[in-house]
């Protein structure tokens, strides 16, 4: 069977050697030395200030932190097409996500719709790169500051993207990640905060520590949201061989896009960001080619994914009557292709015969 996604496992030499040394320093969380160590190699590999950086144990508390460090209230625009955990985390944190569809072409939310859809509640705007595509970060921050509001980028997919030149984990108030294994570069569960001032990283360094400020003393509300050194030595393991596995992913990014974007609709991609190669979505002209793709699919042994899928705003969780007719649709015709390193040329040519085949 092609999985869709496939985690990628470093060298276990180079893994042993950090796991040694965890055992020869008996120092296994609490900002140990390899999450240390992890902190200033991700920010000189992504071009951040590492007191602008904070790991955390996922992505998805990367995101809580970020609203209760900015003491997010009320409405909070965002995205329907996103994975659950960009809204999902709003909700647990007594925030209701305002939808605002999409854009047709590129998948991100459509900046020409936010304005109209801002409430006097409203406090945040967290719009998603999604797919590692780059927002419209000129036109949301221009939004963002005309209404006061702050911006949380759920920028999960977007590790390496660089936008006009700099590190799109730059953008906004708070841009968070997530190294999820499943993600470009990953630390088995883990993720960041990046934010613009080192007053808010420290605030959020508190918070990721329940809230400790000294051994005596607790100055803000916090959680639990550390990172380990087992974590932190598999990042770095990982780290080592990143320029292996984007190469590795630019191939066959590249070879899908030219077996099948002649046939089927791609993303559109923004001119001003690099593209990482994460992901490799394609737009079918139904929700039934969907479904017949992928049964051809599996009678081959290939994996695909319908991502992301549902629209968020139609998720009983959310107690949402506004639709999202772009977001709806797009969700409902879209399919995910296996890319990892490690695959190979002839898998990749076989997946998209099947698909041109149809
Ligand atoms: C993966 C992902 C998350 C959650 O990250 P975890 O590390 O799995 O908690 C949040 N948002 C988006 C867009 C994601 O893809």
């Amino acid at each position: 069977m092609i999985p869709v996604a496939k985690p990628y496992l470093p060298d276990r030499k180079k893994l042993d050697a950090y796991i040694e040394s965890i055992y020869e320093s008996n120092w296994l969380t609490n900002n140990g030395p390899l999450v240390q160590k992890l902190t200033q190699r991700l920010a000189d590999h992504l071009s951040l200030d590492a007191d602008c950086l904070v790991l955390v144990a996922n992505g998805s508390l990367a995101l809580h932190l970020s609203y209760k460090a900015l003491d997010l209230t009320g409405d909070v625009i965002t995205t329907p097409f996103s994975f659950i955990a960009t809204a999902s985390t709003l909700k647990w944190e007594g925030l209701n996500p305002v939808f605002v569809d999409i854009d047709k072409d590129t998948w991100n939310i459509d900046p020409k719709l936010i304005e109209q859809n801002i409430t006097p509640g409203a406090s945040a705007i967290v719009p998603v790169h999604v797919f590692g595509n780059s927002c419209d970060v000129k036109a949301i921050e221009k939004i963002a500051d005309k209404y006061d509001l702050k911006t949380i980028y759920d920028a999960s997919h977007c590790f390496g993207t660089s936008l006009d030149g700099k590190s799109i984990l730059l953008s906004g108030d708070v841009s968070t990640i997530s190294f999820h294994a499943t993600k470009l570069f990953h630390t088995v569960e883990g993720g960041a905060v990046i934010t613009k001032t080192k007053t808010l990283a420290d605030k959020i360094r508190k918070m990721v520590n329940f809230g400790i400020e000294a051994p005596d003393s607790i100055s803000v509300i916090g959680t639990n949201a550390k990172m380990s050194e087992f974590h932190a030595a598999v990042g770095l393991a990982v780290l080592d061989d990143m320029e292996y596995i984007e190469v590795q992913r630019k191939e066959v990014w590249e070879h899908y896009q030219r077996m099948l974007a002649s046939s089927y609709q791609l993303q559109k991609r923004s001119p001003r960001a690099s593209n990482n190669h994460a992901y490799f979505p394609l737009l079918l002209e139904s929700e039934q080619a969907v479904m017949e793709a992928l049964n051809s699919l599996a009678e081959h042994g290939i994996q695909a994914r319908r991502y992301f899928y549902p629209s968020l705003e139609g998720v009983h969780i959310f107690d949402n009557e506004r639709l999202c007719n772009v977001s709806y649709d797009i969700a409902s015709r879209i399919l995910c292709l296996p890319i990892w390193s490690g695959l190979s040329a002839q898998q990749v040519s076989a997946i998209a015969k099947v698909l041109i085949g149809r």
